[in-house]
């Protein structure tokens, strides 16, 4: 499987300490073989992983914990995957029979500069010392996901366990009697690895559960896996509705999304159920990145509302982004009343957007829900095509992708400026706009749309010469990519000597017939010598 090193990348951490919850910390690990991928596709969380748990201790810290302690445990993380996944993801565990003596005591990583060069320094170590017994590297060799295990060190790494998201990577380090073997623990960072971020609480303060002045609590979605491992004590917790359908794990098809204004009903059915099938969950998008994501539970006996309401998260466009569970009842307080109950209307007025549920019913496995959603709104976004270019709407200037909210089939000017300079030699000139139109034109959509403004790249040609001769073509902006061909014709009182050529496909050389070609802006230099 490839392994991304994109620029930027994430690396999560779980805070156990007992009952209590730390806010949380993040990091960024740009480079090195352990780096983020903050866009994991599907292939990444589906079918059988092999999986490599790489036990290690130091020579001033041993660890009692067994291979059979491990493999216990990791069975355990294995069946709450083929649960929450519904059999789509597996995994073949392999617990490292030898625990391997890391060639530096505890503090030699504890002390490294940073996180990133901790993490980095003892998984290299890891690797190593078990590719000599196992097909593993830097790339995961033979492996999905590959995990180091190791008695708690502080220091940089603050005795917490960690993950690479979207990648194979995760770190096992943690305090207490089971030093981390647990599958709350584990089961999370390996959530981490397979591409989710944090279940986390929207709080509010006014009443209002969806309040625009609430804020996002990390860890706060305790029904979650990717809550604070340590609140996720029972075994009822599972991955929401909306990570599961970017893992692959919930298809499009059982997924409704509303997408136009209207009044809808649907019937969904539990999501957390090994066996569930059909319809799991409505998606209502809010306009600004966030959608609503409707489910229903019904595995947490513990929490009697929970089994007969609506679970209601925002779920964004962007994986890389923490969930919000949305409190519907008394909002800031507890959520073992998150649930919306049958005949309540939860209202989020600026959106247009109410639901209700309507009705529920069925036997378990396959209780499901009725819920009627209304939308007033048609969600619009604009952007260009490369990113970050200017644009109008109604006469107002953007220049980042912009996302409305109109009253359906409402009017409204849509438009860019040609050409747009991408600095010294560099511009953009438009070319269309996706679903057609001028460059200024009326649009006046039904339906929730994306209009993009696509632009050409064009880079600058410099010709230039020395006295006694000219040179063809003239100086002029060329498209990206294009083939141009230059002469040099000295006058009769010169020869050609050579083209000095800088920029990205230029020509240097003594042939006063060449090609270049327009990988950027190109200055090319003809010298003509007196006879
Ligand atoms: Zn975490």
């Amino acid at each position: 499987m490839k392994i991304a090193t994109p620029a930027i990348g994430l690396v999560i951490k779980t805070l156990v300490m007992a009952a209590a919850i730390s806010s949380a910390l993040a990091l960024d690990i740009k480079t090195g073989p352990y780096a983020s991928n903050l866009t994991p596709t599907r292939d990444h969380s589906l079918g059988l992983k092999q999986v490599l748990f790489i036990r290690t201790q130091f020579p001033d810290l041993p660890t009692s914990k067994r291979q059979a302690d491990c493999q216990t445990v990791m069975e355990q993380v294995r069946q709450r995957y083929v649960r929450f996944s519904y059999g789509r993801t597996d995994m073949n565990v392999t617990v490292t029979a030898v625990t391997y003596m890391m060639p530096h005591p505890s503090t030699y990583y504890a002390t490294q500069r940073n996180l990133e060069v901790c993490l980095t320094a003892l998984m290299n170590d890891a690797v190593a010392a078990a590719s000599a017994d196992y097909p593993v590297d830097q790339t995961g060799g033979s492996y999905d996901f590959v995990g180091d295990y190791f008695p708690p060190i502080v220091g940089q790494v603050g005795s917490e366990s960690w993950a690479s998201f979207g990648t194979k990577w995760f770190w096992i380090n943690q305090g207490g009697t089971d030093q981390g073997l647990n599958p709350r623990i584990i089961g999370h960072e390996m959530g981490h690895a397979y591409g989710s971020h944090h279940a986390s609480l929207w709080q509010t303060s006014d009443g209002d559960p969806v309040s625009a002045t609430g804020k996002l609590v990390e860890y706060g979605d305790t029904y979650d896996q990717m809550a604070a491992a340590g609140g996720s004590t029972q075994p009822y917790i599972d991955f929401n509705p909306w990570v599961k359908w970017h893992f692959g794990w919930i298809d499009d098809a059982q997924v409704a999304i509303v997408t136009a204004p209207g009044t809808y009903q649907f019937r969904i059915f539990r999501f957390d159920s090994a066996t569930a099938t059909g319809l799991l969950a409505i998606k209502i998008p809010r306009g600004d990145g966030s959608n609503y994501w409707i489910g229903i539970r019904r595995n947490w006996v513990t929490k009697p509302l929970e089994m007969t309401g609506a679970y209601i998260i925002w779920g964004y466009d962007v994986l890389a982004h923490n969930s919000a569970l949305i409190d519907c009842n008394t909002p800031g307080s507890n959520i073992s009343d998150s649930a919306l109950q049958v005949g309540q209307t939860l209202n989020d007025a600026p959106h247009g957007i109410t639901i209700t549920p309507l009705a529920i019913g069925g036997n378990d496995p396959n209780q499901y829900m009725d819920v009627q959603v209304t939308t007033l709104f048609t969600q619009v976004t604009v952007q260009t095509n490369p990113a970050g270019l200017t644009f109008t709407v109604d006469g107002s200037t953007y220049a980042a992708a912009q996302t409305f909210s109109w009253d359906s089939g409402s009017s409204h000017t849509i438009a860019t400026i040609s050409p747009q300079s991408g600095g010294t030699g560099v511009r953009y000139v438009w070319k269309n706009w996706s679903g057609g139109g001028a460059i200024s034109h009326s649009v006046a959509p039904t339906t929730n749309k994306t209009y993009t403004a696509n632009f050409g790249t064009q880079y600058y040609l410099t010709m230039s010469h020395n006295t006694g001769s000219t040179v063809t073509p003239a100086s002029g902006w060329k498209a990206s990519g294009a083939t141009i061909s230059i002469s040099a014709t000295p006058s009769s009182l010169y020869h050609f000597t050579n083209w000095l050529g800088t920029g990205s496909g230029s020509y240097t050389g003594t042939n006063n017939r060449a090609s270049i070609t327009m990988g950027g802006p190109i200055t090319e230099t003809a010298t003509f010598t007196h006879n």
